[in-house]
């Protein structure tokens, strides 16, 4: 399909409710009510500080399953604009470099992109700090969704994830970016893996936030 006739089925729609819309990629109403978080929050280990953009509920959760699973690669430039707010107002600074929660091999060639990647990519063009592929993914494991008890999801991703490029890595404050954070279990065996190969320190960053409350501003 050519870029021209491709243009005549395109249709702009909301990225959280699929309302078409004449311009821009979020509808009024969703831009009022989106459940926006309003600050930064513990609860992943090995990281300073987390800044999520919103909750992980009814319309943001449809949204990324769209994204996820149905192609919509498109969302990640609004996502990462949203991010981005997110970080000017909760942590605007403290980082040097992005670095992104990989998939496995297995899944990016089933889905055919990493979403937590273009997620990093596109907030790397908004601030304008460099993103980098810290961390690959040596075994395919079950999704953490499918797997019941924090224990269990932390035994999950033990050993899960390794560090590349650890020269580059050695002494750098890396903000690490994904799409949802849940029990915090994947954000924190990542965060451990980059301190243990020699990160200074380690933030996180995600579109969205499951369950809990944050801290309030600070
Ligand atoms: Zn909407």
């Amino acid at each position: 399909m050519t870029g021209h006739i491709r243009d005549l089925f395109f249709i702009p729609k909301c990225v959280f409710c699929q309302r078409i819309l004449d311009s821009g990629c979020i509808c009024e109403e969703c831009e009022r009510s989106l459940p926006r978080m309003n600050g930064s929050f513990r609860g992943v280990e090995f990281a300073e500080k987390c800044v999520a953009a919103l909750r992980y509920e009814g319309k943001v959760k449809e949204s990324l399953i769209r994204y996820k699973f149905m192609g919509r690669q498109s969302y990640s430039a609004e996502y990462a604009a949203l991010i981005n707010d997110a970080l000017t107002k909760y942590l605007p600074s403290g980082w040097d470099e992005i670095t992104f929660v990989p998939i496995s091999l297995f899944r990016r060639f089933k889905r055919r992109y990493d979403q937590a990647e273009l997620l990093a990519l596109e907030l790397s063009r908004l601030c304008g700090k460099r993103a980098v592929r810290y961390l690959v993914k040596r075994r395919h494991t079950p999704k953490q969704s499918q797997i019941r008890g924090a224990a269990a999801k932390r035994a999950n991703v033990t050993g899960a994830y390794r560090a590349v490029r650890k020269g580059e890595l050695r002494g750098k404050r890396i903000l690490l970016v994904d799409d949802i954070i849940t029990t915090g279990a994947t954000a924190s065996e990542c965060a451990r893996t980059l301190l243990m190969a020699g990160a200074e320190r380690v933030y996180c960053a995600a579109l969205a936030k499951a369950g809990g409350k944050e801290e309030g501003k600070s």
